[in-house]
């Protein structure tokens, strides 16, 4: 049948081929999403965008890359992708991670999710991708002219490799610089397998590398290097550190074996996985809690289940309520509502139960004579206004319980970037400790020391890291050469 963009929104229904069925995935680590992709299908899905006169997919409440939504849904919709390829490509250097991982605020800004669901924003941009490697289309573009300056990135996450590809594509020498064995932050050793297959973050760096970026792993700067060395050797430094300082539960107990942080945990097995000999914290047969009700806990669970745990439960403390879109989250933002996750639905298919307990707060960890946790006492906790009308959480009388089990995932958060580059050279932080930038700008307190990413803004999302560190690399290229040709948020040089 012949296609028609002009009704599609009227005539096709939203589709997602989004995840594998639930209860196959859970039985191995592979990506739980459906790549099963139908062209003609994604087709019909490309025909439901209106192509708004104002694409709130694309402002900042949609995309914080403002990508060219509306332009490659068409040019999918007409079967050009290679052109929506290179649309994609000219705002989002790493599309096969954000149309992997990403939330997409996109879909919850989609002018459609009005009174019908969204356009299914981010299989579209997957597809066009994974269709551009497929074809070889995705190939390393060596920079014709060199700028005689040199750059240095310390990290090597999404905000780091986003700032080293578009400061090489400007023409600098970019040295990236990351403590672990391997590049990709969090991409590879945070985010699960199931989640972002390893192979898509090497594939990338590979493509980085033939693109003239030389990349030292194994170097914690700060610590096996000074960092006021590699500001010597270089024109400008770029700070991508992450945030990965991990928010502790010092409640009576906490010394226990059997306690951990979640990314010891997903850390220490995503390397055992990549082919790393080194020792893990497994959850086989073990009585797992997850403290902490977010996108880590969410994978602590997941991974827990492939382990092959005996339990799983997970605490979690519910916003303040109305939970729902209110005054303070208008439309077009993405709804903070409460969302059940795909390890949330692989546990309920296992055992039959939701994972989470709501509102409940832990008050200490009970533990054997030999110092291993048997379990957690919990209290229950509610909202209520006190009397100048705040919302406060009180302890609720009589509700106290005893969670049995045998290991602890702590997934509350993170408190900032590590100290090793901050302390030796002083960095300026913020209240909430993270590297201190004048609004809307990139550069520290130290001349010539930029900050991009997480370490900048506070743990947040792959696309928010992309787009700081696009933008921070914007300024580097002009504070150095006076002037950029680097793009900005949708393409726009
Ligand atoms: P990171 O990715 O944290 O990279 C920082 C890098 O700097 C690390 O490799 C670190 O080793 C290196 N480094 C730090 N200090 C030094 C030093 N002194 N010397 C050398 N190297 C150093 N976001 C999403 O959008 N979708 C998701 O599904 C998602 N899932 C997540 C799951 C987990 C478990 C976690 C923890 C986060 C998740 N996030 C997700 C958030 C996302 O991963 C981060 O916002 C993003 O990776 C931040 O990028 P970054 O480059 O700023 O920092």
């Amino acid at each position: 049948a012949v296609l028609d963009k002009s009704r599609g929104f009227v005539n096709y229904k939203r589709a997602t081929y989004q995840y594998r069925d639930g209860s196959v995935r859970q039985k191995d680590w592979k990506e739980i999403y459906n790549h099963k992709r139908v062209k003609e299908g994604l087709r019909v899905q490309a025909a439901r965008c209106m192509d708004c006169g104002v694409p709130f997919c694309s402002s900042d409440h949609g995309c914080p890359l403002s990508n060219l939504i509306p332009k490659w849904n068409n040019l999918v919709f007409k079967n050009e992708w290679k052109l929506a390829l290179d649309y994609l490509h000219q705002t989002n250097n790493f599309p096969e991670f954000t149309g992997r991982v990403c939330p997409a605020p996109c879909e919850g800004a989609c002018v459609l999710g009005i009174n019908t669901p969204a356009v299914t924003i981010k299989n579209i941009e997957n597809a066009i991708i994974d269709h551009g490697f497929e074809h070889g289309w995705v190939r390393p573009l060596v920079p014709k002219v060199r700028s005689g300056k040199k750059v240095a990135v310390i990290g090597s996450g999404p905000a780091g490799l986003a700032a080293a590809a578009q400061l090489n594509k400007a023409g600098h020498l970019v040295t990236v610089y990351e403590r672990n064995d391997e590049v990709g932050g969090l991409l590879r050793y945070g985010i699960p397998t199931m989640k972002l297959d390893k192979r898509v973050v090497a594939r990338r760096v590979d493509i980085l590398e033939r693109e003239g970026i030389s990349f030292k792993t194994n170097i914690e700067v700060g610590k096996d290097l000074a960092a006021k060395t590699i500001m010597d050797e270089n024109d400008a430094v770029v700070c991508a550190l992450g945030a990965t300082w991990p928010r502790d539960l010092p409640i009576p107990g906490r010394e226990f074996t059997g306690i951990h942080y979640a990314m010891n945990f997903l850390e220490s097995w995503q390397k055992q996985q990549q082919g790393n000999s080194n020792p893990y914290i497994s959850a086989k047969d073990k009585d797992v809690i997850v403290i902490g009700g977010g996108d880590t806990g969410c994978d602590c669970i997941a991974t827990s289940l492939r382990h092959g745990a005996k339990s799983i439960t997970t605490f979690e403390i519910l916003p303040q309520p109305p939970a729902t879109r209110a005054d303070s989250n208008p439309w077009p933002t993405w709804p903070r509502i409460f969302r059940v996750d795909y390890g949330h639905e692989e546990v309920k298919l296992k055992w039959g139960r939701d994972p989470r307990v709501f509102n409940v707060k832990s008050l200490y960890f009970e533990g054997d004579a030999n110092g291993n946790v048997t379990g957690v006492k919990t209290i229950l906790v509610q909202w209520s206004k006190d009397d100048a009308g705040r919302w406060t959480m009180k302890d609720v009388e009589g509700s106290e319980k005893t969670y049995k089990c045998d290991l602890v995932l702590l997934a509350m958060g993170f408190l900032g970037p590590e100290r090793s580059i901050v302390e030796e050279l002083s960095v300026g932080l913020d209240p909430r400790g993270n590297l201190e930038t004048p609004r809307s700008k990139y550069n520290t307190s130290i001349p010539n020391l930029y900050a991009a990413g997480d370490c900048r803004r506070g743990q947040s999302l792959v696309v928010w890291a992309i787009h700081e560190g696009r933008q921070c690399a914007k300024q580097v290229d002009k504070d150095l050469m006076g002037s950029t040709s680097l793009a900005g948020p949708g393409g726009i040089v």
